[in-house]
């Protein structure tokens, strides 16, 4: 059996047990959405290694999904807001001093909904 078609039906188990758990730690094998997805049933984390599989650039955002600005700063994860299931990145150091320039925004928040496999918390690419 392929190793995330059992990856989901031992989360699935997991489930059916009187225990929790808090994040699922998995390598690029598992990168599959049902396993985000199951593990957001879960109410857990999905620390998993992202596998590219040959998609191209996201265009107005860097290799780790987050928003990067007009002059291609990107924004750093800040903190993860429980209660709303939000990402919040703050703007780029080389951005700041610009502060009163409108076209770098202070902050900006993305749900975990909006894609479980690339929105995970703590957010891809950052030191958490
Ligand atoms: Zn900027």
């Amino acid at each position: 059996m392929n190793d995330g078609k059992a990856a989901i039906l031992l989360l699935k188990g997991v489930q059916e047990l009187p225990l929790s758990i808090q994040h699922g730690y998995m390598d690029a094998g598992y990168d599959f959405v049902p396993i985000y997805q199951q593990l957001f049933a879960l109410k857990a984390h999905s620390v998993i290694a992202y596998n590219k599989r040959g998609e191209g650039e996201w265009a107005g955002y860097d290799e780790h999904f987050a928003l990067t600005c007009v002059r291609k700063h990107s924004y750093r994860y800040n903190s993860y807001d429980k209660k709303n299931q939000s990402l919040k990145y703050v703007r780029s150091k080389e951005c700041a001093p610009l502060a009163k320039d409108s076209l770098c925004q202070k902050v900006y928040k993305v749900r975990i909904q909006t894609d479980l496999r690339r929105y995970t918390a703590p957010a891809r690419g950052s030191e958490k």
